[in-house]
């Protein structure tokens, strides 16, 4: 076969959302760019991720608030075609897909090649065994795929991932979830509030990434008076009854329920395997992971860089982009590599009530300080009829800067994003007091929380402060 040659400055190994900041970076950096894709244009986030689980979670809203309409006086009817429901994720997902394509496709396509990469070198791919890309500096952008625990795989197509699960033309009767992270809270509770039997397994005591174990206790008392979520669970799986038996053990209890599918939401696994490191000549752990200066994204002193879920840490798309970016500057600018200190850990979970963390946990912190606020009985969720949840904000006392947030509550999504800077900008609770916060928002939960955190830091607070207008207060 005949064998072609590119000579390239900057490789791009996929053309996710890590992938296309990294080769936009380094274009604008003025290097000349490569990007490799070996499946479908169209990024993991919009055909797979995030677009099409929020837009299921938007329909199990839809349908909520309808079965919730009673409390306000309302009389209303709900009637779930599921079909109808899914064709209409799979519709706006494909406009988010073709909006991405349409980018991709501006990108002068001697610029692009489709194929499988391996590396043979340290800065040398060989793309489907027919094309050799010889560059300066690579940048693996490859992604991540689901972690199928090995017990499931012979299940077949009754197990389902989120890479499957959008594809369904109907709603399943019935499904167990395993995993109570974000995707398994996300699908399941939308899916069991589009009607279908839900029971979510969870391993460990683990609920949407909390790390105060308050806040998790709060969240897992919310959440499973709506469907049953059993911590601390293990499970068997095997075929009968028509679909799948699920046979569980938890600390004092047990049991067994029949499903028609199962959702392995068991996390996922950077896709670094079908990349031949090794040939690179990277030094890599027991995983097959080199290892990557997370400020600089660069593996090991080669010119290599790693970005998004494919380094396996923070695997969400602010983030992909952000590394992308870094990393696409840095192999476009190798031998001289930039650090730039990386932004604020924020993570939300679109469960309702929803679920955010931000910054340090409180028990990563020597004695951190820890301010809290209840949303039972807060006004503007009160409003709403969402008065449930909790939350908890820490703080260093040496320095007494935010450090970071545990979140349940209705729409702490925003919230999250504005405790996310201050924390990356070194703000004291004390001067956050200080900025406008309107009535009534459920951010005024926040104040409350702040308020609190002051207390413990300085044991009093400006009690001149407006209070929240709310029963009791
Ligand atoms: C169900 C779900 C919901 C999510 N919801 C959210 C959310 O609400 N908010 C959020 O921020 N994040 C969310 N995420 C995470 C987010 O989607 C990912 O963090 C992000 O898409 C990762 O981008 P990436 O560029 O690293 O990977 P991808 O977009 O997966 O890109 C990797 C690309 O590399 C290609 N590739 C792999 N190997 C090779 C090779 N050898 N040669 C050539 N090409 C190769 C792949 O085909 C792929 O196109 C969600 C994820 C899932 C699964």
């Amino acid at each position: 076969m005949r064998r072609h040659r590119i000579e390239t400055d900057v490789a791009v190994i996929g053309a996710g959302s890590a992938g296309l900041a990294a080769r936009a970076a380094a274009s604008r950096a003025g290097a000349r760019t490569l990007l490799i894709e070996s499946g479908p244009y169209g990024t993991s986030c919009a055909r797979v991720g995030c677009m099409p689980s929020k837009l299921l979670v938007a329909a199990a809203r839809a349908a909520q608030q309808v079965r919730e309409a009673g409390r306000f006086g309302l009389r209303a009817s709900l009637e779930v075609d599921g079909a109808a429901v899914l064709a209409r994720v799979r519709r706006e997902r494909d406009r988010f897909v073709r909006a991405v394509i349409e980018g991709v496709r501006r990108i002068p396509e001697r610029e692009r090649l489709d194929g499988r990469a391996r590396f043979v070198g340290p800065t040398t791919l060989e793309v489907d065994g027919a094309t050799r890309v010889e560059a300066r500096g690579v940048v693996i952008a490859t992604g991540s795929t689901p972690a199928l625990p090995g017990p499931l795989r012979p299940l077949g197509t009754r197990v389902l991932t989120s890479d499957t699960i959008f594809e369904l033309e109907r709603l399943p009767g019935s499904l167990a979830v395993l995993g109570a992270g974000a995707t398994g809270l996300e699908l399941g509770q939308a899916l069991h509030r589009l009607g279908t039997r839900v029971r979510i397994f969870e391993r460990a005591d683990a609920l949407g990434g909390l790390r105060d174990p308050e806040v998790r206790r709060s969240a897992h008392e919310t959440l499973a008076a709506e469907l049953p979520i059993q911590l601390e669970t293990r499970t068997e799986i095997a075929v009968g009854g028509g679909g799948l038996i699920v046979r569980w053990e938890a600390r004092d209890s047990h049991g067994e329920e029949a499903f028609e599918r199962v959702l392995a939401a068991t996390g996922r696994r950077p896709a670094l395997a079908d990349l031949d490191l090794a040939a690179s000549g990277l030094e890599l752990d027991e995983h097959g992971r080199p290892d990557v200066d997370p400020e600089t994204l660069q593996c090991g002193t080669l010119p290599i860089f790693l970005a998004g879920d494919a380094t396996g840490d923070r695997p969400v798309l602010h983030e992909a982009a952000d590394e992308g970016r870094r990393a696409g500057r840095n192999a476009a600018s190798y031998p001289e590599v930039e650090r730039s200190p990386r932004l604020a850990p924020l993570f939300v979970v679109f469960s309702e009530p929803q679920i955010a963390t931000v910054g340090a946990a409180a028990s990563e912190i020597d004695g951190a300080a820890v301010g809290e606020a209840s949303y039972a009985d807060q006004g503007r969720a009160r409003v709403d009829g969402r008065n449930a949840g909790l939350v908890r904000l820490c703080a260093r006392r040496e320095d007494r800067v935010l450090a970071g947030a545990d979140l349940f509550g209705p729409d702490v999504e925003h919230a999250a994003h504005w405790l996310a800077w201050a924390v990356q900008e070194r703000c004291r609770p004390s001067n956050l007091l200080t900025l406008p916060f309107y009535h009534p928002v459920v951010e005024e939960g926040i104040r409350t929380a702040l308020r609190d955190l002051c207390k413990q830091l300085d044991g009093n607070v400006d009690d001149d402060e407006p209070r929240e207008c709310r029963p009791g207060s």
